[in-house]
């Protein structure tokens, strides 16, 4: 194990991998030092995630939700009007790009839910790239809609038999793939996570979201929002929702993590308030861990949100208390998940839902010349399913 003092963000992050992967990382981290500062690649970013991804995606008033909890004015920030339906193309495209760039012919990915596969799947598509999605054998079975999506998309996917058969197990396979094939391959991980330069890459390409967000803000209300709010699972599209404003110290960062069924309950997934320090998956920063210090079996009705750790700079921002995290319970995401349904017309991802919630408790309280913006990291269709059995109901899907 090799624990590197770069891509620190305070005591968090760090490089915690072993020897054999540290070439693969060293190149990554090369290219991208070079890249993110060539014309000619952000030309290129910019034109794909416009025409392909649709950007800039939308700051969208709320105003029968504003109305109706009579408090700040709401803004939706509309992820889920990307290009597969959620805030994940923004990374994909980026990694490929650069993938594209070193010149690697392979994408290689981890998925729990299938989410990041399919936009793994996607950008390799669209890229005329191979793809190989890791995924749980448990998750391929429960997930069997978005193994469909990626075959049709061209992607392989491969039934992760060992531990739990679920996502850190896939991350796991991802990073063992990896390192016995980095002279054609990329890893495109998919959340501010992993060893160096991972978090730092992965935040680099969503903070197009803080950057909209300002220039959207600035453009409608001649200021900057009081309060920014975001779900957080690994915490790419909270950070991406966040970047540009951790200056700005009057704008408050609200990051809104899965309680599940509350956080004294084992069936929880909020890192912040439950979890302690430790190291996993090549970086330090806060786990759901068991009293023997082996990470937790983690629980949240939102599979995008069931990951046991939390991105290092999130971490930072909390030890910092520059940002705020707070839990949201799986019964709070259901009636926020329903409620912007019929109040704005919106189904918003359950991911998504868990920060609607949190912005319905604090809103009131605020005065109405305030202005909140609420990420929507992504739609809900994929959802309605499971919130429907969730209320007792049985649907075909
Ligand atoms: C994957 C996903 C998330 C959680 O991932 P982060 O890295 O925390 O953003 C949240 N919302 C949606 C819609 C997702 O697909």
């Amino acid at each position: 194990m090799m624990a590197d003092r770069k891509g620190r963000f305070g005591q968090h992050g760090g490089q915690y991998i072993p020897e054999t992967l540290m070439n693969a990382v060293l190149e990554l981290e090369e290219a991208y030092e070079h890249y993110k500062n060539d014309p000619e690649f952000n030309r290129e970013l910019d034109e794909l995630l416009n025409s392909y991804g649709g950007r800039p995606s939308r700051l969208y008033y709320a105003q029968r939700m504003t109305e109706d909890l009579g408090g700040a004015r709401i803004y939706l920030k509309r992820e889920d009007l990307n290009h597969t339906g959620a805030h994940k193309i923004n990374n994909v495209l980026g990694q490929a790009l650069l993938a594209k760039k070193m010149g690697k012919t392979r994408l290689i990915a981890e998925t729990g839910a299938g989410q990041h596969g399919v936009a793994t799947a996607t950008a390799a598509a669209l890229m005329g790239m191979e793809c190989v999605v890791f995924m749980g054998k448990e998750d391929t079975i429960r997930q069997a809609l978005n193994v469909y999506r990626m075959k049709l998309l061209g992607a392989t996917v491969i039934p992760v038999e060992s531990g739990t058969a679920t996502l850190k197990d896939a991350c796991s396979a991802a990073f063992k793939e990896w390192t016995g094939r980095i002279e054609d391959t990329h890893y495109c991980l998919g959340s501010v996570m992993g060893p160096h330069p991972f978090p730092t890459i992965v935040r680099d390409f969503q903070a197009v979201i803080s950057k909209e967000i300002k220039e959207q803000c600035l453009e409608a209300e001649g200021r900057l929002p009081d309060a920014v709010l975001a779900c957080v699972g690994g915490g790419s599209n909270a950070i991406g929702s966040f970047y540009n404003f951790i200056n700005d110290t009057d704008v408050r960062l609200i990051g809104c993590e899965a309680a599940g069924r509350g956080v004294n309950t084992a069936e929880t997934a909020a890192t912040i308030a439950t979890g302690k320090l430790g190291i996993f998956h090549g970086m330090k920063s806060y786990f759901c861990q068991d009293e023997y210090g082996q990470i937790a079996p983690v629980y949240s009705i939102s599979a995008g949100l069931d990951y046991p750790g939390i991105g290092p700079e999130h971490a930072n921002l909390y030890d910092t208390g520059r940002a705020e995290y707070v839990p949201v319970t799986d019964e709070e995401a259901v009636q926020a998940f329903e409620y912007l349904a019929r109040t704005e017309g919106i189904i918003p991802a359950i991911e998504s839902a868990h920060a609607v919630a949190h912005a319905m408790k604090i809103v009131p309280q605020m005065d109405k010349d305030k202005i909140v913006v609420i990420t929507i990291s992504g739609r809900g269709d994929k959802d309605c399913a499971a919130i429907a059995r969730y209320r007792g109901e049985q649907i075909n899907e």
